[in-house]
């Protein structure tokens, strides 16, 4: 049985939606990734927010009351996924609201999914029912919100089964046809087909 190390996490699942190579790099072939200065400004602006997230009123997100809680541990074994939420707000109605900060000026594609695994788990995980969450831009300080739509559930719970599958059979996929996300990426060097 895999222990909660080898779960797949939530930021796997936002990688893999940027590009599935990465993930095979990270997971399959960890010794290689290099620490950016990206990830330690990452997490630094994140402590920082933390601070500042606890002043906000709750009626940001469209809730007149609710108890906040700020770096939640989650984790599911029948998902097969874990991860560690900025912030959720659980409601007195059995609502819960996910707030992720971005060290970003907009919300990508790979933000929603992120969000909506989030909201996966948070459900796997208790009574809660989660109907929209918040990304949290941190360079703007703009909330943006997030309908978990059953769209959106399926494509992240599709993505999170091809991510599994894919670092069980060890087989690393194609490289993205975006190539100008090519040429900002840290993996770069390793991808001699692009
Ligand atoms: S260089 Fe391109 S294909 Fe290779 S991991 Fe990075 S984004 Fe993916």
């Amino acid at each position: 049985m895999l222990d909660d190390s080898q779960l797949l996490t939530v930021t796997d699942l936002k990688q893999y939606a940027y590009c599935p190579r990465v993930v095979y790099y990270e997971r399959c072939l960890p010794h290689i990734r290099p620490r950016t200065y990206m990830m330690d400004a990452g997490k630094d602006a994140h402590e920082h927010e933390q601070d500042r997230a606890a002043r906000r009123t709750i009626t940001r997100y469209d809730t007149a009351e609710g108890e906040r809680r700020f770096n939640v541990p989650l984790v599911s074994r029948p998902l097969g996924l874990r991860g560690l939420l900025d912030e959720v707000v659980f409601t007195p109605d059995g609502k819960a609201i996910p707030v992720d900060y971005k060290l970003a000026t907009s919300a990508g594609n790979n933000h929603r999914i992120q969000l909506a695994a989030y909201a996966l788990l948070l459900e796997a995980d208790s009574l809660y029912r989660v109907e929209y969450g918040y990304l949290y831009l941190i360079p703007t300080r703009k909330l943006v919100k997030v309908m978990i739509t059953p769209k959106l559930r399926d494509v992240t719970q599709t993505m999170l089964h091809q991510a599994q599958t894919m670092i069980a059979l060890e087989q690393m996929p194609p490289p993205v046809d975006r190539v100008g996300q090519c040429a900002a990426c840290e993996f770069r060097r390793f991808c001699n087909d692009v």
